[in-house]
């Protein structure tokens, strides 16, 4: 299948610094050449026409205290609940938070300038244009801040610029979602005073703030006091699948009220109705997300949140190599290339245009 150069994918969220860098094992698999491991490498990305996205650092939990990955559920199941792994220790989540953006930063400088760390929304446009991997820095979850807000500032400056406000886990800051279905993500409570301030700081600095895995209630009280336009990053339609990691129709409907973005997560867990971890998964459940989210909410909210590297795909897509599947889906759908432009990639830059400008106001 051929490449839509004129159709770059900037996507919402993936996970490849977890799997090239294994902070548990220590182990690493290759990047600059094709393999079969995971979702994502160069090679695979320049097949699939992926041109860029929110690359994600994440701080696993400490086998001590549980939780994810080790007990999800298998396939054929439709019903659980994994409880919440306990809050991280800041030295801990400090020390690998830098290890996961030190291999960023080596993957850039090793790239041969295939691969760029953005910072501004004209480096992006720039790199869009002339075909270099667009990544930005992205923290999944705040657990590596201090609530001074010391380290923020410093992470800002060596490159962050979108920062998920909490994992499926409590912080100082803000509580995730348990892993749930079928269920509500009204779970627990809202932002702490601490969280208050992080949301100020980052729409100060000009760092995108993303809602994915927070409380239903974390959401509003962001919603309340954020003057960015409302992004998550990877999730998808609560209405089409019950997970707790999926957005509610007023959750959607105040993501438009913002002129914010929604990006449709390809987990199959959160697209099937079933909720269950099933590969065997067509691809027009991604589409059926986001035929729901446009239809509601409008073609300029909803965009990819691909969540490669981190999540189980649709067997019909595979990896990132497989993402003109998608887009042939979407057209056969009756998506036309303006629908196509926005979908891919215009809504993330006109987010990111707002968001980043903010530290300017
Ligand atoms: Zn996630």
């Amino acid at each position: 299948m051929t490449i839509d150069h004129k159709l770059p994918i900037f996507d919402g969220h993936n996970d490849a610094l977890q799997s090239i860098y294994l902070p548990k094992t220590g182990k690493q698999r290759p990047f600059f050449e094709r393999t079969a491991e995971g979702h994502i490498d160069l090679p695979r990305m320049r097949e699939g026409g992926f041109a860029g996205g929110f690359f994600a650092v994440f701080v696993p939990s400490n086998s001590s205290t549980g939780g994810f990955p080790g007990a999800m559920p298998d396939s054929t199941v439709t019903a659980y609940e994994i409880p919440l792994p306990a809050p991280l220790d800041l030295t801990y989540a400090r020390a690998i938070t830098i290890k996961g953006m030190a291999s960023l930063f080596r993957l850039e400088a090793e790239s041969e300038a295939q691969i760029k760390v953005i910072r501004t929304a004209a480096e992006l446009t720039a790199a869009l244009d002339r075909d270099v991997i667009a990544a930005v820095l992205h923290f999944e979850g705040a657990e590596a801040i201090d609530p001074d807000l010391d380290a923020l500032e410093v992470f800002y400056q060596a490159g962050l610029r979108s920062l998920g406000l909490t994992w499926s886990r409590p912080n100082v800051f803000a509580q995730g979602v348990p892993f749930k279905f079928p269920a509500s993500p009204d779970t627990g409570p809202g932002l702490s005073e601490a969280g208050r301030q992080l949301v100020r700081a980052c729409n100060r600095l000009g760092i995108l703030i993303d809602l994915a895995h927070i409380t239903e209630q974390g959401f509003w009280d962001t919603a309340a006091i954020s003057h960015a336009p409302l992004a998550v990053t990877h999730t998808g339609a609560h209405a089409l699948c019950p997970s707790t990691r999926n957005l509610t129709d007023k959750q959607l409907d105040a993501i438009k009220d913002s002129d914010g973005v929604v990006g449709v997560n390809f987990h199959v867990g959160f697209l099937r109705e079933d909720g269950r971890r099933e590969p065997n998964t067509p691809l027009s459940e991604i589409v059926r997300h986001i035929d729901y989210i446009a239809g509601r909410i409008g073609i300029g909210h909803v965009a990819f949140g691909s969540d490669f590297d981190g999540a189980i795909m649709p067997l019909e897509l595979g990896d990132v190599a497989g993402l003109p599947k998608l887009l042939k889906a979407l057209r056969d759908h009756g998506y036309d290339e303006d629908a196509l432009r926005k979908i891919t990639h215009a809504n993330w830059l006109r987010i990111v245009r707002k968001t980043w400008k903010q530290c300017t106001i």
